[in-house]
């Protein structure tokens, strides 16, 4: 993820990301590349990979674009050789767009090449990096995930393992990591996993297992490996020649798994910690039928990422589901173009309105999240332009009232609709007939829980509740913010 130097001059700091790596096949960087593919959906500004051949030579490409342009020349896949590679693809709004800032991240130390993919935001990177800048490390990018790197290269350790968990016990954050080193492929993820990892692995023509460490089921089955497992909190995984050690360098605690993963942000085939993620939504949708149910003539979601909490929610209620609104897929997330006026154009480029199952309707329009609004208003307009005799709106998340600061890609509260507005007042900037949110509690149960137990929430919520169960060190003043949320403009 990107920083500024200066964490406060910057409303847009945060990013998603995608990692792939790959152990002991022969076409190792194909299959980054394929998995890098699936998980395109987690970033879409860059992306790069890191090979390791015979005799720890190390391979590298990265590039700006989608993965398919990137790695889509042969020349470029000839050149990553080696029976093992790690990638990753980055999702970054603002900050320097510049190659110097692609992952993986690779350098040179006294024990050898080492290359790391992060997926996640840590949230002493500031401070850590002044600190490293003081003792005379030279950064070469602007993403947090660098300080890995020169915590690495300081440690005292002789063992590249024991420096990579001595880097880790610095750091504080969320991260889902995938290293290589001569000798080994390495997976981590933070004390509360935040973020995904998760493990897999296939027989190769050598009658051995490949194994594969991906941020999403959906990349495993891309290259038709197997799903083993998650990889568990504060664990790292090293897999080298002996097969697959686990460390667990850290004390156990609760985790706290991203709700928002199960939201919008995994892909709807994915299975996370042992849950599908496209029935996740649907039961979603249906508690949000149970709890906000309006009588209507048509079920719409905005597609695609309202639709199987539509499609719960329809048959949930009884109404019919429709595709009210059909989307292009040839432009990309509305969130991807940096200004204002882009966006609006976004909304309108990638949406268009289905008349025949609009007109005279009394239209339930379903959609995953509400975070600036302007998605929501341009999409009501149209849905009214088209015809439309009420237009309610339903969402399958509560209010997203707080910014992510762990990888996922949200504004400042300032830029947040639901931070400076109440429901009714949304409602009406929205320009809907009715407005309603999940409630936290029935999303806590549309996803197996017995409510959300307030000492020990089992998902980060923290978009929802501004309860950030890891510290916001390098930004203080948004973690007391956190905690008087009445202080706030427009609370
Ligand atoms: P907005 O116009 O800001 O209210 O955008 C809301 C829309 O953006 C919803 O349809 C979501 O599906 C989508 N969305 C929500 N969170 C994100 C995110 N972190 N990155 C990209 N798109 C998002």
């Amino acid at each position: 993820m990107t920083i500024s130097t200066n964490p406060h001059d910057d409303d847009k700091f945060h990013e998603e990301c995608g990692v792939f790596g790959v152990w002991n096949h022969a076409d190792a960087a194909a299959l980054v590349a394929l998995g890098l593919h699936a998980l395109q959906h987690r970033g879409q500004e860059a992306s790069g990979i890191v090979s390791l051949s015979e005799g720890g030579v190390f391979h590298t490409h990265r590039g700006l674009g989608l993965v398919g342009d990137i790695f889509g020349d042969a020349k470029v896949m000839a050149g990553l050789k080696g029976r093992a590679a790690c990638g990753h693809n980055r999702y970054a709004t603002t900050g320097e767009t510049a190659l110097r800032n692609v992952q993986p991240l690779y350098a040179d130390f006294e024990f050898g090449g080492f290359a790391v993919g992060h997926n996640g935001n840590l949230t002493n990177a500031q401070g850590l990096r002044r600190a490293l800048v003081k003792r005379g490390c030279l950064f070469q990018s602007s993403t947090d995930s660098e300080v890995f790197i020169h915590l690495i290269a300081i440690s005292l350790y002789t063992n590249v393992i024991d420096r990579l968990i001595d880097a880790l016990k610095q750091v504080q954050g969320a991260y889902s990591l995938v290293a290589l080193h001569d000798g080994a492929l390495i997976g981590a993820r933070d004390p509360l996993g935040v973020r995904p990892l998760v493990l897999g692995s296939m027989p190769n023509l050598g009658g051995q297992s490949s194994w594969i460490l991906a941020s999403e089921t959906c990349a495993l089955d891309i290259v038709g490996a197997e799903f083993v497992r998650d990889i568990e909190p504060g664990e790292l995984v090293v897999i080298d020649a002996t097969g697959l050690k686990s460390i667990k360098p850290f004390a156990q605690t609760a985790s706290r798994f991203c709700i928002f993963e199960y939201i919008y942000f995994a892909r709807p085939d994915s299975v996370v910690e042992g849950t599908g993620v496209y029935e996740s939504r649907k039961l979603i949708g249906a508690e949000l039928a149970r709890e906000s149910h309006v009588a209507a003539d048509v079920v719409v979601p905005v597609p695609d990422s309202g639709v199987p909490a539509a499609m719960g929610y329809a048959r949930e209620c009884g109404v019919p589901f429709e595709l009210g609104i059909i989307r292009n897929h040839y432009v990309g997330r509305t969130f991807i173009e940096p200004t204002d006026q882009i966006r609006h154009l976004g909304v309108k480029l990638k949406h268009s309105a289905n008349r025949a199952m609009l007109e005279g309707k009394r239209v339930v329009l379903v959609d995953d999240s509400i975070v600036r609004g302007t998605t929501s208003k341009k999409i009501v307009e149209m849905v009214r332009q088209a015809g439309a005799a009420e237009v309610h709106m339903r969402i399958s998340s509560p209010p997203t009232t707080h910014s992510c600061f762990y990888g996922i890609d949200t504004p400042s509260r300032r830029q947040l609709i639901a931070a400076q507005h109440s429901i009714e007042e949304m409602a009406k900037l929205i320009g809907v007939d009715s407005l309603a949110f999940i409630s936290l509690e029935g999303l806590y149960r549309a996803l197996g829980q017995n409510g959300r137990n307030a000492d020990k929430p089992q998902f980060c919520d923290a978009c929802f509740t501004g309860d950030y169960a890891i510290p916001l060190t390098d930004w203080p003043a948004e973690q007391a913010h956190a905690a008087t949320p009445e202080l706030l403009p427009g609370q």
